[in-house]
């Protein structure tokens, strides 16, 4: 492997920025926060960003870090990341949001979901109370069936499906997603309680069984329209989602 040693002063940098998060025998490393103005209606808002890396390689000797990511192919594959805004470490009271990420409601504002809309209002409603964090989960496509699956899902559910029967017709549970190294994160940057921003009381199960602290959750509806009604109300029905 090519060593690239690091000028000490890069390397101290680094280190300032990023955390090892021991989970089990396995480590989550965590970088940030930097910086990140974000654009939320046409106003400036200013955000503490961090990515991480989950590695079978257990250290706090950051250089090794350093020294596999060139030949790790990390863009063949996806990282998560969070938005932090406020006091999140001290705050009293604070907003979470685990998105999970939609390729075409996120990045091309398909009007199929309502994703992209949930992700701009979340971060908006964290703005707003003043202290949160948006965890952006990039393994939980299609509600964790990826994005290929996800098209052919589509398929389906142009021929009479639903998005619960699409999934499942793919040989997929209904919702794969995990939300255990989220979590680990979640407590490494917090260990007061949150309040979670969800329409899935499911949701709110899940990470409290997983050992988040959560104390309660507050809902996020909008921009229903004649091509997303169909799946808001499969979720209502089917998967327990509720104002
Ligand atoms: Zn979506």
């Amino acid at each position: 492997m090519e060593q690239i040693q690091l000028k000490a002063n890069a390397l101290s940098f680094l280190e300032d920025k990023i955390k090892l998060v021991k989970k089990g025998d396995e480590a989550i490393y965590l970088v940030g926060p930097i910086k990140l103005p974000i654009n939320l209606y046409g106003e400036t808002v200013e955000f503490k960003w961090y990515s991480w890396l989950k590695s079978e390689n257990v250290t706090e000797d950051f250089q090794q870090v350093i020294d596999q990511l060139s030949s790790a192919n990390l863009a063949e594959y996806q990282q998560s990341s969070v938005l932090v805004y406020g006091d999140f470490e001290y705050g009293e009271d604070a907003l979470i949001r685990m998105h999970s990420i939609c390729h075409t409601g996120d990045i091309f504002g398909s009007k199929r979901c309502d994703c992209g809309f949930q992700l701009k209002q979340s971060l908006k409603m964290i703005a707003e109370h003043g202290t949160g964090a948006l965890f952006y989960l990039a393994n939980h496509e299609g509600r964790g069936i990826g994005l290929f699956s996800k098209a052919m899902a589509y398929i389906l559910q142009e021929n009479g499906y639903d998005t619960v029967e699409a999934n499942e017709g793919l040989g997929f549970p209904d919702d794969s997603r995990n939300y255990d190294d989220a979590i680990e994160v979640l407590k490494a940057l917090r260990t007061k309680p949150v309040t979670l921003i969800t329409n899935n009381p499911k949701k709110l199960k899940a990470l409290k069984a997983a050992g988040a602290s959560v104390s309660g959750r507050t809902p996020l509806w909008g921009d229903i329209s004649e091509y997303n009604e169909k799946y808001l109300q499969t979720k209502v029905k089917k998967s327990g989602h509720m104002a």
